[in-house]
């Protein structure tokens, strides 16, 4: 895959990502799609808010339906009904936070299902193996992920498996035109070991490099530290992938440092839970303030749910439990989310990268808590 920036403003660049499956403008946001779905949306609905890749959870998918399934019917893309590119974590996250009876050795991870208690070993081969069976167009090495925050001694100690999980995954990874095989620089928040992660990880060469273990409960002052310190050790050449990142305050932050890709599931579990990110800050869907508010959601936006609903129906349905009120939220809040990486890539052409952030960063300041449920 070929990474071309066609603009920059300070370390803030935004380009065009050519993928075997399809051009990702960046900088690009993407929608979680867990179980080989962006819950609450359609794939059609998903390209509709603008998304041009989304991301599949490994762990997920090994388990259930099984990537030798997914192989068996077409790889992940044709399964789901994606069209554009895909990318795929190494499970390697999903095994600490989720699973259960978890052992880590140097050979890899050895876990228990979350839903039925059956045992399971992820190596760095396996965790390749398994997304060459869904024909990930952006493969993730499988790296350690430790609990922050941790003594410098356990961070080190990690480091040094990540890297050497780092380079068996480069070795099992079969290249193909338009792939790629992503490393993962970890190091906590010590600048030190983040300039050493990016340094083993640019020595074993790979096609784009993602920061992993940010946005973990750590101030956003302490993570942008940690990309002012680490992004300008990154080669310029290639992709920089913020993993699980995050309110659109981060994501302009981030951009401002240098990183061209993100996902989180802030924006679709949000939508499912009531919350709307808008030009007026996050609402909260289930105040009683909105029972009756025959406006739209966000006027300045030109989503379905803000086009045609108002915010008392969507009170309403939230309300009721009703799974239409998941899916408007859910599309509004990944169509606002797509509205603000177009408005960083002009922005970023124009050269007026730091105000449009600044401006981002203000509405997303205001949060309205649930201080009037009805
Ligand atoms: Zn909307």
């Amino acid at each position: 895959m070929k990474l071309t920036v066609e603009a920059t403003d300070g370390a803030a660049r935004t380009g065009r990502l050519e993928t075997a499956h399809g051009v990702v403008h960046t900088p690009a946001f993407m929608p979680v799609g867990t179980a080989a779905t962006v819950k609450a949306m359609t794939p059609e609905a998903v390209a509709a808010t603008g998304a041009e890749i989304v991301l599949g959870n490994t762990y997920h998918l090994m388990l259930r339906p099984g990537a030798e399934r997914i192989e068996r019917l077409g790889g992940l893309r044709t399964f789901m009904n994606w069209r554009g590119p895909i990318l795929t974590d190494s499970g390697g996250f999903q095994v600490m936070s989720l699973a259960k009876l978890r052992g880590v050795t140097d050979d890899g991870v050895t876990f228990r299902s979350h839903l039925d208690g059956s045992a399971h070993t992820l190596t760095p081969e396996r965790a390749v193996a398994f997304q060459h069976a869904f024909g990930s167009t952006i493969t993730m090495v499988l790296d350690e992920c430790v609990r922050l925050p941790t003594e410098r001694a356990t961070l080190e100690r990690s480091l040094d498996l990540t890297h050497a999980w780092a380079e068996r995954c480069k070795r099992a990874y079969v290249a193909r035109p338009g792939h790629g095989l992503f490393g993962i620089v970890q190091g906590g928040t010590e600048d030190d070991l983040r300039a050493r992660s990016a340094a083993s990880l640019t020595a074993i060469g790979f096609d784009g490099y993602a920061l992993g273990g940010l946005a973990v409960g750590e101030p956003q002052a302490t993570m942008f530290r940690v990309l002012d310190a680490t992004v300008p050790l990154l080669p310029a050449d290639r992709p920089r992938y913020l993993m699980g990142v995050g309110k659109p305050s981060d994501i302009v932050g981030a951009v401002l440092r240098g990183i061209d890709m993100f996902d989180c599931v802030l924006p679709t579990r949000s939508g499912r839970t009531g919350q709307a990110f808008t030009h007026a800050g996050t609402l909260n869907l289930r105040n009683a303030r909105h029972a009756d508010d025959a406006g739209p959601l966000d006027p300045g936006c030109a989503c379905p749910a803000c086009a045609g609903y108002s915010r008392a129906y969507l009170h309403h349905l939230v309300k009721a439990g009703e799974i239409l009120g998941a899916q408007l939220l859910t599309w509004h809040n990944l169509h606002h989310y797509q509205v603000v990486m177009a408005g960083l890539r002009t922005a970023i052409r124009e050269r007026r990268t730091a105000a449009y952030a600044a401006a981002v960063a203000t509405e997303d300041a205001t949060t309205e808590e649930p201080t009037t449920p009805s």
